[in-house]
């Protein structure tokens, strides 16, 4: 089975759990995967039809379950026959065009030491936003372990602080070769600490495990706030954190939230998170965002006018995975149609589609909409102080949502319920992410809600 076949075949087995049997057979299961282009997974359907509903209903859900399961690519085309037949035409009229079959797209990133090439300090457009990131981390590169440990980096998603770590590591690669650089996600350090613990050998894995971690100059632990779900993780990280800070071993953390927020997190391990340098990356303003899709471009080898490229960074604010992801989206609808990529109709069209895919943008505001509607409470009373049990479940129900599917600051939450305090936040969506264990009916509930606001 070719290697793109077995990429789509993780993801339908994922689908299927997603969504019910009939439109799972009817649309899901028809697509058939073409090729990998840069960062996107692209369909072929076999009727106009079949694209049109999958697009309108169902990419989205693909998308999801696509970062899940492949976190390096970012978003799926689906195609017609007729389009597929341009595109292959263009492809062979030029070599060059990166369709990239022959690596699974997350393969580069299941090693602990090695580093996605194009993620450097070159290419890191530095603005207002993350210069003090930048700058932390450039020191700590060229200093491991003698000023800013730990280094804890925290912002949105696709803000650059994957790009920031494997920076580090890359630096080291090139610069510092004896150093021994180890990057992991928290997510995979958890699983590998489970395999270790229930090994029948426990004692040998258990050390070999320990070992690895222990034995770098540098440990990089991206996106923490995952750690929060396990006790013998945190357990875990306390020791190699004791161990590597003693011996002057430089560790640097990541997370969408500020230590302070991560929850439930033991105290000990938030101090320490604390006590070097905490600096954060906030969203990229339209000029920064200009410069960086311009900085895309010219890696790519296209030029764009600085007019389109302003239209393209003018739609996406907050994440810079999505703003290059609608580059390349241009660029793909470019050579889908032959056209050129300042073409004024086909980057209009290209845009369109986003600005649909917009819509179902996910907001605070949707979200509480949903959970009302499902209580037939009013969206009013959600965000009022009513104490009474009819409204301060959906209350939490909406508070424990949204700090599942977005990533705002907790403070944020509180300001929009009224002026809460965080902790108040933090307390509701504790409350509900334990009562959920316990509680199969409430689980159902929530699970039901959260399909309403994906799919609405
Ligand atoms: P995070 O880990 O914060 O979710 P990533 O580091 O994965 O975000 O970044 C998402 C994408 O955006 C990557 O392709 C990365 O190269 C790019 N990116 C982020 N910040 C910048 C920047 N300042 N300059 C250039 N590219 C950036
Ligand atoms: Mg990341």
């Amino acid at each position: 089975m070719s290697k793109i076949q077995q990429i789509w075949d993780n993801i339908l087995t994922e689908i299927e759990g997603e969504i019910s049997a009939l439109p799972f057979d009817l649309w899901i299961k028809t697509l058939s995967p073409v090729c990998i282009y840069k960062d996107r997974l692209v369909l072929l359907a076999n009727t106009e039809a079949t694209k049109n509903i999958t697009e309108k209903r169902y990419r989205s859900t693909i998308k999801k379950v696509m970062q899940k399961v492949f976190p390096s690519l970012s978003d799926v085309e689906i195609i017609t026959e007729e389009e597929k037949q341009a595109f292959d035409q263009y492809v062979e009229s030029d070599n060059d065009l990166p369709i990239n079959e022959s690596i699974a797209p997350d393969e580069e990133l299941e090693q602990t030491d090695r580093f996605v090439e194009s993620y450097t300090f070159d290419n890191f457009v530095v603005g207002k936003s993350n210069e003090f990131a930048n700058a932390a981390a450039r020191a700590v590169a060229e200093k491991p372990g003698s000023k800013y440990n730990p280094l804890f980096l925290y912002g949105g998603v696709g803000l650059g602080k994957t790009h920031l770590m494997h920076a580090i590591g890359n630096y080291h690669k090139q610069n510092l070769k004896y150093i021994k650089c180890i990057y992991i996600s928290s997510e995979r350090f958890t699983n590998e600490l489970i395999e270790a613990l229930s090994d029948s050998k426990k004692r040998d894995s258990m050390k070999n495990f320990r070992k690895k971690y222990r034995d770098a100059d540098v440990l990089m632990i991206d996106d923490i706030q995952f750690i929060a779900r396990t006790v013998a993780t945190q357990e875990e990280i306390f020791h190699t954190f004791n161990d590597l800070y003693l011996a002057g071993k430089q560790i640097i953390i990541s997370s969408d939230r500020p230590p302070k927020e991560i929850a439930p997190l033991e105290e000990r391990l938030r101090t320490r998170f604390e006590c070097g340098l905490v600096a954060d990356i906030s969203q990229p303003d339209l000029e920064m965002r200009i410069a960086i899709l311009e900085k895309m471009c010219n890696a790519e080898g296209v030029y764009m006018d600085r007019n389109i490229l302003r239209e393209i960074a003018e739609k996406v604010t907050s994440n810079i995975r999505d703003l290059k992801g609608l580059l390349t989206r241009v660029i793909f609808f470019a050579n889908l149609t032959g056209k050129d990529c300042n073409d004024a109709e086909m980057v209009k069209n290209a845009l369109k589609d986003y600005a649909d895919d917009k819509n179902e943008v996910i907001t605070m505001v949707k979200i509480t909409n949903c959970v009302a509607e499902y209580f037939n409470i009013s969206t009013e009373e959600i965000k009022g102080k009513k104490k009474t049990k009819e409204i301060v479940l959906p209350r939490q129900i909406s508070i424990y949502l949204i700090t599942e599917l977005l990533t705002i600051p907790l403070i944020n939450i509180g300001e929009f319920f009224g002026g809460k305090d965080h902790t108040t936040i933090m307390h509701a969506r504790d409350k509900i992410s334990a009562s959920m264990r316990e509680n199969s009916l409430l689980a159902t509930q929530v699970k039901d809600i959260k399909d309403m606001i994906l799919k609405k």
